[in-house]
């Protein structure tokens, strides 16, 4: 090693020169971009990504969504006869994966360049240089290659000063960032500390990228106090990411400040922010040390919030939980990792969980929404004329309620080897032949003779069931919406269509809670093993899949590590605590 340098302080006589204060720049967007590139995935958690866990599941559910409704799928879909229930979490990615056209689109990039071991002197990094074939700058590429690879905070060092020692003394503000990126990612928190010295004496303020590495970096240090008031001046310029808080809390915990701890996580909840789950674990596992009752109450607020925005711990934060309570002195928690029975009961206590049904207010908050937003929005003409709005709705006035509805369209395309027409009235016929009250929504298409549509099956179709042919350029969900939620609570209906962009219509959360809620409850999803075998109802949950209580009791749900859920789906399996009385 003939070129080392022992700190990095040496290089605090190059920045010197005439580099602009930073505020918020494209390097911002470009420090994103360098490390996504990478294709490490751990590694964008450092910077900036505005979206939540569910957020990029909700990302997959799009590419789900195109491979799902692909020609053919369903056969498949309805072959697999293990499935609990179409809301179950690891349904869509089985469904996904059942599709042979999936793909993987890895992308692993590939020098035939070897990245250094060992610190180079210039005339070794003149060399490299030399030897570099690829497109645009070579300072940029090889920085970015050491920051994918993690290359040696040594390593880094000695390409530092070679760029200075050619520039003049200069070293660019993105080659700088990468360099602290390495030093936070080896934990070289002295390193940190003079990077840190360095930005300070010469940019007013910083981009996200930096502000998050030096934050994360000086928490860890006996310096740490100073990461709050880093979080501080970051707050001037933009809003923190949930990754920020969860570093400074998790900080905060770790030099035992609860205080600190506590108010960064309420602020973090009054900017809307959903916090990680690993800052709830770390203050669940913070807790068990803590035998005070103001603590264990701020506890129980984070269930309940978790509750309230329908949202699940994955697997380490209930073990935490169950540890948690466990811990508390003279309570005598037990917990059990369960699943809840087809009846709705707990496995592990025999209580019942919360029903899946809508209370009536519920419901009829929900149905007056429905029909404001979906049916009625701003953009009916799209979806449907006035006139034929207006026909629907004398139409429904004039039949009685009914017990079952059916999206007749979806319906008979349900499996491309049977003739649409004859695959509707199937579902019909068995329906009609338990009495209930039918509607079947379809297109005036379908009223037209043709090779998929046969007029006598129609026929019969029109006699067990009341029918509402819409205009074919018509949108039938909102009809089936209006139509289920106008027959009440009781009223079920069919299509495989999981309505999502409806969901989304729905504009706050509430009523997207309760939309799902009530959708789990009241769609009916047919199976059928193969086109000559019976059709069954693949039967939907009667218990809600929620955090609740009853103060002796908390059921927890919450998912596994290796399995994916999509945004629709929920866990199926629960975390049961039972106080001994
Ligand atoms: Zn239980």
């Amino acid at each position: 090693m003939t070129f080392c340098l022992s700190s990095i302080r040496s290089f605090s006589k190059l920045w010197k020169s005439k580099l602009p204060c930073l505020g918020l720049g494209p390097g911002h967007f470009y420090l994103s971009l360098f490390l996504t590139d990478c294709g490490i995935r751990n590694q964008q958690r450092w910077f900036f990504l505005k979206m939540s866990p569910q957020n990029t599941k909700a990302t997959n559910v799009l590419a789900a969504k195109v491979r799902f409704v692909k020609k053919g799928d369903e056969d498949r879909i309805m072959q697999n006869s293990s499935h609990p229930h179409l809301f179950a979490a690891g349904e869509a990615k089985k469904r996904s994966q059942m599709n042979a056209h999936s793909k993987d689109h890895t992308l692993l990039l590939k020098d035939n360049i070897q990245l250094p071991t060992k610190p180079l002197n210039s005339e070794e990094w003149d060399k490299f240089k030399e030897d570099y074939t690829g497109k645009g700058n070579f300072e940029n590429w090889i920085s970015s290659q050491m920051c994918c690879s993690n290359s040696s905070v040594d390593v880094a060092k000695s390409l530092l000063s070679w760029v200075a020692a050619k520039n003049n003394g200069i070293v660019d503000y993105n080659l700088l960032v990468r360099y602290l990126y390495l030093c936070v990612f080896h934990k070289q928190t002295s390193e940190v500390i003079d990077v840190y010295e360095i930005m300070k004496a010469r940019y007013r303020s910083l981009e996200p990228g930096a502000y998050t590495l030096l934050i994360r970096g000086l928490i860890q240090s006996d310096r740490w106090r100073e990461a709050f008031q880093l979080l501080e001046d970051f707050k001037k310029v933009m809003t923190p990411s949930v990754n920020n808080y969860d570093d400074c809390i998790q900080g905060a915990l770790l030099h035992r400040d609860v205080n600190i701890a506590w108010n960064l996580y309420q602020e973090l909840l009054s900017l809307k922010l959903t916090p990680r789950l690993e800052t709830l674990k770390a203050l669940f596992d913070f807790g068990k040390d803590i035998k005070d009752d103001h603590y264990s109450n701020k506890l129980l607020d984070i269930l309940l919030y978790l509750r309230n925005n329908h949202l699940y711990p994955g697997e380490s934060l209930a073990l935490s939980i169950k540890t948690w309570f466990e811990s508390i002195p003279g309570k005598q928690w037990k917990g059990q990792f369960t699943t809840i029975q087809t009846s709705g009961q707990c496995s592990a206590c025999g209580n019942t969980i919360e029903s899946i049904q809508l209370s009536p207010e519920e419901y009829d908050f929900l149905k007056e929404k429905i029909m404001r937003d979906v049916i009625d929005g701003g953009d009916q003409y799209r979806k449907t004329t006035p006139q034929e709005l207006k026909r629907f709705v004398k139409f429904i006035k004039s039949c009685p309620p009914f017990d079952v509805v059916i999206d007749g369209l979806n319906v008979a395309k349900m499996f491309h080897k049977v003739r649409e027409s004859q695959m509707l009235l199937d579902v019909v016929s068995l329906l009609a032949k338990q009495n209930l009250q039918l509607l079947v929504l379809g297109r005036k298409h379908m009223l037209k003779q043709c090779a998929q549509w046969r007029r006598h099956e129609m026929e019969k179709v029109q006699e067990q069931a009341h029918c509402f042919f819409a205009d074919n350029i018509s949108e039938d969900d909102p009809f089936l919406l209006y139509a289920t939620l106008n027959s009440g609570n009781h009223c079920k209906f069919i299509t495989n269509d999981l309505m999502r962009d409806h969901k989304a219509c729905l504009l706050d959360a509430k009523t997207q809670h309760l939309f799902f809620k009530w959708q789990q409850g009241h769609q009916l999803a047919i199976r059928r093993v193969s086109p000559r075998s019976h059709i069954t109802f693949q039967h939907s949950p009667c218990y809600d899949t929620i955090v609740q209580t009853t103060g002796d009791s908390w059921h927890i749900p919450y998912d596994e590590d290796l399995v994916e859920r999509y945004s629709y789906e929920v866990p199926t399996k629960w975390l049961c605590l039972q106080r001994k009385v």
